[in-house]
């Protein structure tokens, strides 16, 4: 399972939609965020100004473009939704930033991939409230200052490393989203399990959050697909058994881990013994880019304690060779 929303379906997007914490309340976990946050809002609410330029940043699925609508929720404003890559010419943000009211929110996703002269354009809508924009065209070319409503954008992205300086100046409030624990992810699938209207039971709650890479969007896929078990092959009810079942079915890690984050561990282990290896070698093994390394797959690993960072570069430890069923040294185990 991917925790990027890339391909998932129509019907998946819809139920991942209803699935989506609309309040503070209904959020789960990264407390420390949500207790600035919660400040942050009052305060703009109370002074009936709007909220500081926001910045998410973390792994896909865990919770970004979810807190942002809870953000304009929160704040009793509107939302308009856009994304890097989609915004090509200042023109598109110059359409999008006219029509904000008072006080709202423009969300933008994987923000790092918006191109110089859309970010340079943004400079100057974030910090006045003021754009340029060209009128006619030919000799009678002329550009118009326009102010805007004040208005708060929210940005994310998995890869901050590639933001701007002067991009990442602009926000004052910036925060970093942490993988959830099993027990987190657990009341997660609990409370998406009641919405989806299926029984679960706690024990099988934490087997499909244990498997969910600390990660609320793929532990809200698993229910999804166990429930689909449940409901064939079982009574509907979605128990430890069928879980299990389900589970195995679709080729689960034991520690939800994907293709690449194993490929990772085996690309240490086989071909640099383990390590350390430096990252950019790492990233050519494996084809993936470094950064995307550095910022989706290695804190994962980190986090679950596979993966070392010595000064002299990444480093398998010994619960990768036991994962993997592999015995320090280069004898296959079973
Ligand atoms: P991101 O924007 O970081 O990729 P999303 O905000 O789209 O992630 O979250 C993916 C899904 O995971 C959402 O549909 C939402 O249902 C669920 N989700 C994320 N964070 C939480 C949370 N803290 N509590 C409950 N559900 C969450």
């Amino acid at each position: 399972l991917n925790p990027t929303n890339d391909n998932l379906s129509n019907e998946d997007l819809d139920i991942e939609r209803a699935l989506r914490p609309l309040t503070f309340e209904d959020f789960a976990g990264q407390d420390q965020v949500l207790e600035n946050l919660r400040i942050f809002v009052q305060a703009a609410n109370l002074r009936g100004e709007a909220l500081d330029h926001t910045l998410f940043h973390g792994p896909p699925g865990l919770g970004k473009t979810t807190l942002a609508h809870i953000l304009s929720n929160e704040l009793g404003v509107g939302i308009k939704v856009t994304s890097g890559p989609v915004l090509d010419k200042p023109g598109d943000l110059a359409g999008l930033l006219t029509n904000l009211d008072e006080r709202d929110v423009l969300f933008i996703d994987e923000i790092h991939r918006l191109s110089p002269i859309v970010e340079e354009y943004l400079y100057s809508a974030m910090e006045d409230y003021k754009i340029d924009i060209m009128i006619e065209s030919g000799p009678n070319a002329r550009t118009v200052q326009i102010t805007l409503n004040p208005f708060t954008l929210i940005g994310a992205t998995t890869r901050s490393g590639l933001l701007t300086a002067p991009m990442r100046a602009r926000f004052g409030i910036q925060s970093r989203l942490q993988y959830y624990t099993t027990e987190l992810l657990a009341t997660i699938v609990e409370r998406s399990a009641h919405i989806l209207n299926v029984p679960i039971s706690m024990e099988a709650a934490i087997e499909i959050a244990g498997r969910s890479r600390g990660t609320p969007r793929i532990a809200n896929a698993l229910l999804r697909r166990v429930r689909d078990f449940a409901q064939i092959k079982g009574n509907g009810k979605i128990d430890i058994e069928i879980s299990k079942f389900a589970l195995k079915a679709l080729n689960v890690d034991a520690h939800g881990l994907d293709e690449m984050d194993n490929k990772i561990l085996t690309t240490l282990i086989d071909k640099f013994k383990g390590g350390p290896v430096g990252i950019t070698t790492l990233a050519t093994a494996v084809s993936e880019s470094a950064e995307t390394i550095e910022e989706v797959y290695e804190p994962f690993l980190i986090q679950q304690g596979f993966i070392m960072r010595t000064p002299r570069g990444r480093e398998v430890t010994e619960a990768a060779y036991k994962h993997l069923g592999r015995i320090k040294g280069g004898i296959q185990g079973g």
